[in-house]
């Protein structure tokens, strides 16, 4: 029966090409060119700006399991890093000679999209070209940017609240001839920093965050408006532009910047906030303050569905419409008003991240339901209980063409006959053989059911039938953790482009959610990207004996892989740094390992220390060699096995001696359910990108 099935896969494969696997999986749309499917059937990146260089990720997988790098791994594509700060640059360039701007755009990169040491490295090398610059929102985020000002016309613009070791950092940096602009969050903020500044005798300087009417849309709507936690109100700006006429210090007063929150899903909120910014800083300049800077902060989006619907994560414009609406209304307002143009700055740090990393998983496992023994004739013998006729009745009717609500109906009866007859086995009144039969026929009549909804539009589908459906997919065990990897999609249902990274010339027969290694039941990924909307399955191939597979988690760089949480001690994940480089035979390097979390590191995080542990190991195989429970030697084996754990990765060991982990099939009968324990405080936690 199973090589009936396998020959049937292979005949559909027949059917099946490159081109439909890029519409399933959507690749075009999210992966913007950087991603797509190379003729060998594997995901493929090209990285580098303006050029066709590509790298097989399938080819990065296997030079990493040549130098022993266990799976789960992160990999940075650097390059892509690049490019988006190109991108990014040159369209603001265009834009300000296509509408003739008269000043310059000077963007500046907000670490805690991704603070990572090689990844803020990498932005300022690219950026240096256009005087790009950083922002950072707290105490250590300054000490780690300062120390990183390389060049004097790099901006470091400091959000957030600041205390008085900040504030005279950031004066310590103007002296150091940087150009560092406090942002301030309060009204009070300003008598501390000149204060702090009087003391220190440096010419303070500073931006505003101005709270603005316009509110922010979609799902950080919060951060800008009247109600935001953050900003200083038109009238206190007021009261420090007559206090800095009164002290003759109005050129301390150089920015003025909003925010309205990251993942800005719709243009036209973009630029009416651009709009009331822009008036702000007009009418300022009119009061006689010579403010240099505009700075409209984070919110350009990035495209993770694929779809340009307007859903609430989903962005319904491009890179260059932003750009070139936000040069165009500033422009605009300037010109009405007739200020000078000032410098555009912005804080994008999304749109610059989120493309250059992809999270590696093996497959440990697929759990399928049985459908070998469909083919296998059922009878009902002469004294069966009626419910087996019954559902061979089913069987026959949902094979006949029928409607929808005829499938709804022998959806129901199937239903009934099989409580019925649980109910009659339990109390004794049915054998065993009637019992296996009944089960039988109603997992065959709900199969056929689901095949013949396939395709149905979810919306037009009675809850019934919908429930059914999801009650049929397979879950595929993969050796990563939600929470640590991907703590978006758990804390605020954010969406992520996952897809497998090879045999994508074959046709995916298999329909899955995907599970983590922890014990939580909110430890999965049960939607996906589509083309028509979000989805509750992915498409996958049936695992193989004997081959690996692998799954691609795409666009993990801005927050997610760097915002992880340590649920049951899985830690950080391997990564590696790839570049491009055609002089190599694959066309790329890895320039470096950071290996991830180990046990002893992650278990130290809650106070267990590896001496201690060993210790109490050890005295416990003490105890049981003198009780001549256990052998000396075979005690000194167990101790060595346990201090070998301690220094190994907190997930699952997928390379074996080199040998993949091979995802075994697990075939069960009953549906499948998620295993208990309940979601943790998912609203205590949320993520925590503004
Ligand atoms: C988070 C944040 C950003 C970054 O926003 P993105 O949408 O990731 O570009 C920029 N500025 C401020 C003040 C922020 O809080």
């Amino acid at each position: 029966m199973k090589q009936a099935s396998e020959e049937q896969a292979k005949n559909q494969s027949n059917h099946w090409n490159l081109e439909q696997a890029t519409y399933l999986y959507d690749i075009d749309r999210w992966g913007r060119g950087y991603f797509y499917i190379n003729e060998k059937g594997h995901v493929a990146v090209r990285p580098v700006y303006e050029s066709d260089q590509s790298i097989d990720i399938y080819d990065i997988v296997m030079e990493i399991k040549a130098r022993g790098i266990q799976l789960p791994c992160l990999i940075r594509f650097q390059d892509l890093l690049q490019t988006r700060v190109i991108e990014l640059n040159e369209a603001f360039r265009q834009a300000i000679i296509e509408y003739e701007y008269l000043n310059v755009y000077r963007g500046v990169y907000p670490i805690k999209v991704n603070q990572l040491h090689e990844v803020v490295e990498e932005i300022i090398e690219a950026g240096a070209p256009y005087d790009f610059g950083l922002e950072c929102g707290s105490k250590a985020e300054l000490l780690a940017t300062l120390a990183h000002l390389d060049r004097d016309d790099m901006l470091l613009i400091c959000n957030g609240y600041k205390d008085q070791t900040m504030m005279s950092l950031m004066l310590a940096g103007r002296q150091l001839g940087k150009e560092v602009i406090p942002v301030l969050e309060k009204r009070r903020e300003f008598d501390e920093l000149f204060s702090v500044a009087e003391a220190m005798q440096v010419k303070p300087a500073f931006g505003v965050r101005v709270r603005l009417t316009t509110e922010g849309s979609g799902r950080w709507a919060e951060s800008g408006g009247e109600q935001s936690k953050f900003g200083i109100s038109l009238l206190e700006i007021l009261d420090i532009v007559n206090i800095l006429k009164q002290r003759e210090q109005i050129d301390a007063f150089q920015l003025v910047h909003f925010h309205l929150g990251s993942q800005m899903n719709d243009i036209l909120t973009v630029k009416a906030a651009v709009r009331e910014a822009t008036r702000v800083y007009a009418k300022l300049v009119q009061m006689g303050i010579p403010v240099r800077y505009l700075d409209i902060g984070g919110g350009l989006g990035v495209s993770y569905q694929g779809t340009r619907s307007g859903r609430e994560q989903e962005i319904n414009y491009t890179l260059q419409e932003y750009v070139n609406g936000v040069v165009y209304t500033v422009k605009e307002v300037c010109d009405a008003e007739d200020v000078p143009h000032p410098v555009l700055v912005s804080e994008s740090g999304r749109s610059i991240t989120a493309y250059h990393s992809v999270l590696v998983v093996g497959v440990l496992a697929a759990t399928t339901r049985a459908t070998e023994q469909d083919a296998i004739p059922i009878e009902a013998a002469e004294n069966d209980h009626e419910s087996v006729s019954e559902l061979l009745d089913l069987n026959r009717q949902i094979d006949e063409d029928v409607d929808l609500s005829q499938v709804l109906e022998i959806h129901h009866d199937a239903e009934q006959r099989r409580g019925e007859a649980n109910l009659l086995f339990s109390l004794g009144y049915l054998s065993l053989e009637e019992k296996a039969k009944v089960e039988q026929l109603y997992w065959r009549v709900t199969r056929k059911i689901v095949q013949r909804i396939r395709g149905v539009d979810e919306e037009e589908l009675p809850d019934d039938l919908r429930r059914l459906h999801l009650l049929l997919t397979d879950q595929y065990i993969c050796d990563f953790s939600v929470f640590q990897s991907m703590l978006d999609h758990w804390a605020i249902d954010q969406l992520f482009p996952v897809m497998p990274l090879h045999r994508l010339n074959e046709m995916p027969t298999r329909q899955g959610v995907l599970v983590d290694l922890t014990c939580d039941s909110d430890g999965k990924v049960d939607t996906f990207v589509d083309i028509s909307g979000p989805k509750p399955y992915l498409d996958l191939h049936a695992v193989l004996e004997n081959e690996p597979y692998f799954l691609g988690f795409f666009l993990m760089g801005a927050y997610q892989d760097i915002l992880g949480d340590m649920h049951n001690l899985f830690g950080r994940v391997n990564e590696v740094h790839v570049y491009a480089d055609r002089e190599e035979p694959n066309g790329f390097y890895v320039e470096k390992f950071i290996p991830g979390t180990t046990v002893e590191e992650a278990v130290q995080l809650v106070q267990y220390f590896s001496s201690d542990l060993k210790k109490r190991m050890d005295k416990i195989v003490q105890r049981q060699v003198k009780n001549k429970n256990l052998r000396a030697g075979e005690g000194m084996r167990i101790l060595e096995q346990y201090n070998a754990a301690l220094t190994e990765s907190t997930y699952y060991n997928f390379w074996q001696n080199g040998v993949p982990r091979l995802a075994v099939r697990e075939v069960v009968e009953a549906p499948i359910e998620s295993n208990g324990v309940n979601g943790a405080t998912r609203l205590a936690a949320g993520a925590g990108n503004e």
